[in-house]
């Protein structure tokens, strides 16, 4: 039995665990893991979420987290769950995560605020089995992730979801569901990809594109472009795809960004 200190929960590495039972049950009602299943939680904590996946029945379960200090809460887990599970100690977005095997279909977790951007981005790059992402994340991140069009929160991850699969809110979680109790409201996210597009994550110039798009969201867009590619006959190719020379990046749907990265890979 490994004797457990009085645990000191770190800020920086978004240490608010669940503590609402209720609300542990549903995501894993909304995940319905289901044998064949192969999931990846990152960010294990001290292990509700990951005890609760592991009593459905799906099939295996790798669980990441970056805290050694909470080795004494989740070292029986392996015992109890022989062959079904495996805890990877380490950093999230240095991870590659096609080395898996077996591969995940599914990514199931509480993450870490702090590194909901770059993960996801992570996860899109290297993890191209997986097609279905139920997240907890705070609520802000939700809602640039899922904003449309001309809408202030508007940016280049969600652009490049929105071509590959679909994200939506499922369900707003009070600061009273966590412990310590965060100052932040979450909110539970469900991303479910499909096959096309999905190479846009790995694409240089598309993530380049949209990080100049975006840049300096004051600017206009072709001014921003122009800082990207200055060989680009921008006002020209912006005609052509009926944009509006003030466009703004937020303005674009999904579909004009991809017809303008179509015009620049030619
Ligand atoms: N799943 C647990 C729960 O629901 O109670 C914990 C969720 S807590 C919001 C996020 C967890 O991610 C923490 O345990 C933290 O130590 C871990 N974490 C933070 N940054 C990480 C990183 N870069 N890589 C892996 N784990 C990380």
């Amino acid at each position: 039995m490994i004797e457990r200190k009085p645990f000191r929960h770190k800020k920086n590495l978004g240490q608010n665990f669940l503590a609402d039972r209720n609300i542990l049950r549903k995501i894993v009602e909304r995940a319905a893991p289901a044998a064949g299943d192969v999931i990846l939680e990152v960010g294990s904590g001290q292990g509700v979420l990951t005890r609760e996946l592991l009593a459905s029945p799906c099939t295996f379960l790798f669980s990441m987290e970056i805290d050694r200090g909470l080795e004494p809460f989740l070292s029986d887990i392996s015992l109890l769950h022989p062959g079904r599970f495996c805890l990877i100690w380490g950093d999230a977005l240095e991870a590659d995560y096609s080395l898996l095997s077996p591969a995940p279909s599914k990514v199931v977790a509480n993450i870490p605020y702090n590194i909901t951007t770059p993960l996801l981005w992570k996860l899109l790059e290297t993890l191209p089995s997986a097609g279905y992402f139920l997240l907890m994340v705070q609520k802000e991140s939700a809602e640039r992730i899922t904003a449309p069009p001309s809408t202030k929160e508007r940016y280049p991850l969600g652009v490049t979801l929105e071509l590959t699969g679909s994200a939506r809110k499922v369900l707003n979680v009070p600061p009273a569901a966590f412990r310590p109790v965060p100052a932040v409201h979450s909110c539970l996210l469900e991303i479910t990809l499909g096959k096309e597009h999905r190479e846009l994550a790995t694409d240089g110039s598309w993530r380049g594109m949209l990080r100049s798009g975006f840049a300096q969201r004051r600017k206009k867009l072709l001014n921003n472009l122009k800082t990207f590619r200055e060989d680009i006959p921008w006002p020209e190719v912006f005609a052509e795809l009926g944009i509006g020379k003030n466009a703004r990046a937020e303005e674009l749907s999904a579909e004009k960004w991809l017809a303008l990265h179509q015009k620049i890979k030619k």
